[in-house]
């Protein structure tokens, strides 16, 4: 641990795992400063203080103009935090295409003002480090850099480089790769884990991004944080807002289990924040990330035993990720897909849940009794209505289910005509066209609940089934919840019919999914607040 890292931990109150809201990692957190004046970059200097940054990257290559003595003086005499100068010429990935002696001149001379830390690259450090022999302050630390912008080099590979920095001096490694595959991560995270020296193991690109965000647990020196979204200093960088408040930077540690949600996409994903807020609530030492995910079974098998625990599955993979399964719920089997993976932590065995339509039939059946119990198999406001379900997709088949469960009878109109024949042949009930629903009225008092992704944003215009055919539904659900108020479920109230919005099964998931993550009942009140504040 460096100087730096010992202010921080001391102004903290100290390293303490376990106990709720205090710092669990010592890996700090940068903000790149990349303006084009230095008047610019001490108000952003600032800003990234009040964000909550350790550590300030003064990006000398952007800059437009620059006086090195006067404008170096400034900046490190003005600096509200430690400072870390980095001065990168074009052929490392930078905007610099000037003089190298001046550029390194400039460099020894941040040094020599004050600095904390200069960032070096490989290809120049040995000169460098050499130039700066017997003169270095105490405080001040070289870090050397190597970035590749095209993948991320096997574990040896990654070794060797690593002892290549070494061999040159430095006292700080710094790894940037990039992400072709989200498995790519977990070489550097061996590669920070097992490092003798500080090393910042950084893999670029949005595959990467969990690198940035669990260097907390696997020993990293640092991650970056940005001041404003889309203003980074490589492909990647989250901002400094979500590195702390999304995903609870300070609160990870080694000890921190790793949950998330395994989706593509799925950067729009809102569970994270639910999920986040709940573990600090109840103090359990978990993160919950984004998993941009291509290949599942891949993914499973290389984090098999770095401490990722449990899985939300959403879009594309829910019928994959089943497969992938050592043991799956029985429900879920039925329906053929999953929702969650559980890590079994004494084996490592994997349980899949489908836990999608256990918030909505609930709800349904709520809405239905107007209570805010739901009854058991026997006593389901649902049996022997008919419960019309449109999409016959991974949510059609848990809702088809869900209710079939309950008694009630089903069917099912889907845009791929085959899809619903075949659902409906499966579970016992009738099969549509999309384009027959607005003529289908068997009955009066039939439910109905909206499984495809139509009217979600931005097309929110758009909505499943025409406003006159909705005069035989008496309760209308809709599994979309982007927005909370659909189209549809608009038209429904108009005509009358009870309606039941996707965040209920949003959250009724969510619920049974916490309590499977952590042991621990959900903080249900909290759910719902979090999720009416960002709807
Ligand atoms: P999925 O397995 O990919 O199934 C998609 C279904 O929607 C299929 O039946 C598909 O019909 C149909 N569909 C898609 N686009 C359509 C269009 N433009 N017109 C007509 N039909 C269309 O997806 P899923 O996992 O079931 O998710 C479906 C929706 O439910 C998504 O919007 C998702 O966000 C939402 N959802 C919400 C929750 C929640 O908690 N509220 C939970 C899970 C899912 P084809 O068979 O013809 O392709």
């Amino acid at each position: 641990m460096d100087s730096t890292q010992n202010i921080l931990l001391a102004s903290s109150g100290g390293l303490q795992v376990g106990s709720k809201g205090v710092r669990r990692s010592s890996t700090l957190i940068c903000a790149p400063i990349m303006a084009e004046s230095v008047d610019k970059m001490l108000i952003d200097m600032d800003k990234a203080k009040t964000l909550g940054a350790d550590l300030l990257e003064i990006r000398l290559d952007h800059l437009k103009a620059f006086n090195d003595n006067v404008d170096l003086k400034t900046l490190i005499k003005e600096s509200p935090l430690p400072t870390l100068f980095t001065y990168r010429p074009k052929w490392e990935g930078g905007q610099y295409d000037g003089d190298e002696k001046d550029r390194l001149d400039a460099l020894r001379l941040a040094m020599e003002l004050g600095a904390d830390y200069i960032d070096v690259e490989l290809q120049v450090a040995h000169e460098f480090i050499d130039s700066i022999y017997g003169k270095k302050p105490e405080k001040f630390k070289v870090i050397v850099s190597s970035h590749n912008y095209q993948h991320t080099p096997s574990v040896e590979a990654l070794g060797n480089l690593v002892a290549r920095i070494q061999a040159t001096g430095a006292d700080i490694v710094k790894i940037a790769t990039t992400a072709m595959d989200i498995t790519d991560v977990a070489r550097i995270f061996h590669i920070t884990v097992h490092s003798q020296v500080p090393t910042i193991g950084l893999v670029m690109g949005e595959r990467g991004l969990i690198s940035r965000i669990l260097c907390a647990k696997f020993g990293g020196y640092l991650t970056f944080g940005t001041l404003d979204s889309g203003i980074v200093s490589a492909p990647g960088q989250p901002t400094m807002k979500d590195v702390l408040h999304l995903y609870n930077f300070a609160q990870i540690g080694p000890d921190t289990k790793v949950f998330g949600i395994i989706g593509k996409p799925v950067s729009h994903s809102k569970s994270p924040f639910l999920y986040n807020e709940g573990f600090k609530s109840v103090g359990f030492n978990g993160v919950y990330v984004h998993l941009l995910v291509d290949d599942i079974a891949k993914f499973l098998q290389t984090y098999s035993s770095m401490d990722f625990a449990g899985f939300s599955i959403t879009i594309p993979h829910k019928e994959a990720a089943l497969k992938c399964c050592d043991e799956v719920d029985p429900v879920a089997k039925s329906i053929g897909a999953i929702n969650c993976i559980i890590r079994r932590p004494t084996d490592g065995k994997l349980f899949g849940f489908n836990t999608d339509y256990v918030g909505a039939i609930s709800a349904i059946e709520d809405g239905l009794t107007g209570s805010h119990k739901s009854g058991g198999i026997t006593g389901s406001p649902l049996a022997g209505r008919l419960f019309v379900v449109i999409g016959a997709g991974g949510a059609g088949k848990a809702l088809a289910y869900g209710a079939k469960q309950k008694g009630a009878r089903i069917a099912i109109a889907n845009r791929t005509y085959d899809r619903a024949r075949e659902l409906a042949d499966t579970i016992g009930g009738d099969a549509l066209s999309l384009a027959d629903l607005d003529n289908f009225h068997p009955e009066e008092g039939m439910i109905l609940a909206n499984t495809t992704s139509i009217g979600m944003q931005p097309k929110v215009d758009e909505t499943p089934i025409s406003k006159h055919a909705l005069r035989s539904y008496s309760l209308v659900f809709d599994a979309v919840y982007t927005p909370k108020m659909t189209r549809l479920l608009k038209d429904a109230e108009a005509s009358g019919a009870i309606v039941v919005s996707g965040l209920e099964m949003f959250i009724g998931q969510a619920y049974e999914q916490f309590e499977r993550f952590t042991g621990l009942p959900a903080p249900k009140g909290l759910f719902r607040k979090v999720m009416d504040n960002s709807s």
